[in-house]
């Protein structure tokens, strides 16, 4: 029998931006999207690749080799987790699966939550939520909270600059509030993409909407991601913009939280 696996890219500890407390966050390789901002070129592709890999020492840029992704089973992947199971009891925390995007290794996330669940291991999934309802159904009960990509309400501009139609997403997004769950929604502000006056009222206007209201977390857009296109040798469309500040998404800020949502930035 072949035992299942799924390919990881990082795995990081001590983590406080990924949801309550101080969480173990489980990167999955594989990601459907293309979004031109994209922080982690490297989970592009599903498999383990090898890469190139610029380095800079001093002025001079160094051509090497890197492994990108590594195998899993669920025994290794849970130990791994339980090995900051105090931390979490002491903080409130748990267990964040990203990407990537988690669902598109469906079998082994919904078995690494289900082993998750047992051990009462608290769980979030950083997702996309670009899949069809049935795998949404598969993880749904295991998942204690949401964190919901949501990257522009118009579709056109939606597939322009992550390569899919938002349709699916928002469907999802109005299901699993149908359903009750805990959501936090992650809008990564990126200038000149979805900062527009419209597209930030027209994401008011279905959140309304949405039965029970989710938190709204911005991010900022970070130019950190650029970098790394650079150094793995990915070509990026992304425009030479600098980051934004804190500062810059204020006017967002007040709007959320005139009609009353949480709302913090960066996490
Ligand atoms: S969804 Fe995330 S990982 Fe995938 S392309 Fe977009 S930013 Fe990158």
């Amino acid at each position: 029998m072949k035992i299942m696996q799924a390919i990881v890219f990082d795995i990081k500890r001590y983590a406080v931006h990924d949801g309550p407390g101080i969480r173990t966050s489980v990167f999955f390789k594989g990601c459907p999207l293309r979004c031109v901002w994209c922080h982690n070129p490297e989970s592009y592709k599903a498999g383990i690749e090898s890469i190139c890999r610029n380095n800079r020492l001093g002025d001079v840029e160094v051509a090497g080799q890197a492994e990108i992704g590594k195998a899993y089973t669920i025994n290794q992947l849970i130990s791994e987790i339980e090995n900051d199971q105090l931390f979490f009891d002491e903080s409130g925390g748990g267990v964040t699966f990203s990407g990537g995007e988690p669902l598109m290794q469906i079998d082994f996330l919904e078995a690494i939550l289900k082993a998750c669940k047992q051990r009462e291991i608290h769980t979030a999934l950083d997702t996309t939520a670009y899949a069809p309802k049935d795998k949404i159904d598969r993880i749904v009960n295991y998942v204690d909270l949401f964190l919901f990509d949501l990257k522009h309400m118009l579709d056109a501009d939606h597939l322009k600059s992550t390569g899919v139609s938002n349709k699916l997403i928002l469907d999802n997004l109005r299901y699993l509030s149908e359903k009750g769950k805990q959501i936090i929604i992650r809008f990564p502000m990126i200038p000149g993409f979805n900062d527009s006056k419209e597209n930030i009222n027209l994401m008011l206007d279905f959140l309304n909407e949405l039965p029970r209201k989710p938190e709204f977390h911005i991010l900022p857009y970070h130019r950190t991601g650029q970098d790394k296109f650079r150094r793995f040798g990915i070509e990026s469309t992304m425009p030479d913009i600098p980051s934004l500040l804190e500062e810059d998404t204020e006017w967002v800020q007040s709007i959320f939280k005139e009609s009353g949502y949480k709302v913090s930035v960066g996490g």
